[in-house]
């Protein structure tokens, strides 16, 4: 599986806004975007994009970089949320919010989407009690998601127990069993992602 291999605040950098990929780090004032808050490279200091097309590219580019997406990836989740009932651009953040490793981020059991993919990935957790290793899973309303039991001892796991942060409305996590259920699908209000979804529906619809 293709994946961003760079350095991740480049892109909070190139979109200037933080797109919290690098867990802990993003709330201190470590972080790059606090430090240089202009787009990498050369000219980053001289580049200004204005027109339609540079807004709705850079939307998309947001919005994959904030989930963690490659452009095919991304784009097939688009044709997908076109495809089904209802307004597209919701349909996609709602989908895109439905991820699993979206889901285990947002019910605060990994510190960022980059390390909930990786725990998807090594087999950390469950869903309705049955292993899923596959991130862009799409986890549905009254899905149960877990930690794995034999994954309880490990560290990282024992600090999430410890830190425990609020999630949406939507989910509801018990951060003593370290699992939590979807309720429901989240519903526009309730994204709290900063994108502007109709600039990308503009773009694909070209
Ligand atoms: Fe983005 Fe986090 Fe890097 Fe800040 S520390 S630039 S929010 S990835």
């Amino acid at each position: 599986m293709a994946r961003y291999t760079d350095a991740a605040c480049r892109l909070c950098r190139r979109e200037s806004q933080k797109l919290f990929l690098k867990g802990e780090r993003c709330y201190s004032p470590k972080c790059s975007l606090e430090r240089r808050n202009y787009p990498p490279g050369q000219h980053g200091q001289g580049r200004k994009k204005t027109s339609d097309y540079g807004l709705q590219l850079r939307e998309k580019q947001k919005a994959k970089r904030f989930y963690g997406l490659l452009e095919k990836q991304f784009h097939n989740t688009f044709l997908k949320a076109a495809r089904r009932k209802g307004i597209t651009g919701e349909n996609l953040l709602v989908m895109l919010e439905m991820r699993l490793d979206n889901v285990v981020f947002r019910m605060g059991l990994a510190s960022s989407r980059k390390e909930a993919r990786q725990f998807v990935n090594h087999g950390h957790f469950t869903v309705d009690g049955r292993k899923v290793d596959i991130p862009s899973y799409e986890v549905k309303p009254g899905q149960k998601v877990a930690v794995r039991k034999k994954s309880h001892s490990s560290p990282k796991f024992k600090e999430i127990r410890d830190f425990q942060i609020t999630s949406p409305e939507w989910l509801s996590v018990d951060f003593d069993k370290l699992e939590g259920m979807v309720v429901s699908y989240p519903t526009r209000n309730a994204i709290d992602t900063p994108i502007a979804e109709h600039l990308i529906v503009e773009l694909y619809s070209k």
